[in-house]
């Protein structure tokens, strides 16, 4: 993977979402061998600003890495499908495969994360068709048999139930910690500064 795969990535038209985008947004890569968080696709505020997870949600997501002793840097943060969907609808499974399999799957390989913590539903239902958000949130899956995925809520459910669920959020972020903690060699979770990211190979 080289300049040219994100170069690629911002010409994209493989699907019909390219005809109402502002921006394709990439993600935010932190250090490989780390923690990556999926989300769904990109809402207003991201499609303008080209960026993941800004606005209310990405004030939350901040607020609550912050609450286990981490920042934005010291994490990925990418969606399944790169262009907003108009009126944010949800993204059609065809859509999600389509994209995905051009672009998150390859920033996956390339990120290698010790732990993918997937926000909402329709992000745990990419890598587990059908499985249901309720019975399964915190509890660790395995892609392929190997990548641990941790399925949380997505901050604007959190944000959309006002302050009921703040605990359990903290909760459900706690651990997260705990999976660092446990595992003992993430040190580059912590000291990104030392380690390559994607960011250092374009
Ligand atoms: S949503 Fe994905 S597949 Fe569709 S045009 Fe955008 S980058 Fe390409």
């Amino acid at each position: 993977m080289d300049a040219e795969f994100h170069n690629q990535m911002k010409i994209c038209k493989k699907c019909s979402l390219h005809e109402t985008r502002t921006h394709v947004v990439r993600g935010d890569y932190g250090p490989v061998d780390g923690i990556c968080f999926v989300g769904e696709a990109p809402g207003f505020n991201e499609d303008i600003q080209g960026k993941p997870f800004v606005g209310k949600s990405g004030d939350l997501l901040n607020k609550m890495l912050s609450t286990i002793g981490l920042t934005r840097k010291d994490v990925s943060v990418i969606n399944i499908i790169k262009c907003r969907p108009p009126d944010n609808r949800t993204p059609t499974r065809k859509e999600m495969q389509t994209c995905g399999n051009l672009w998150l799957d390859k920033q996956l390989q390339f990120l290698k994360p010790k732990l993918i913590v997937t926000l909402g539903r329709v992000a745990l239902q990419y890598f587990f068709p059908g499985l249901a958000m309720t019975k399964n949130k915190g509890k660790i899956q395995f892609v392929n048999s190997k990548i641990p995925v941790m399925p949380i809520f997505h901050p604007a459910y959190v944000l959309r139930n006002g302050h009921a669920m703040d605990d359990e959020y903290k909760a459900d972020f706690a651990k997260i910690r705990k999976f660092i903690d446990n595992i003992g060699d993430l040190g580059s979770v912590l000291t990104p500064s030392k380690n390559a990211t994607l960011d250092d190979f374009f």
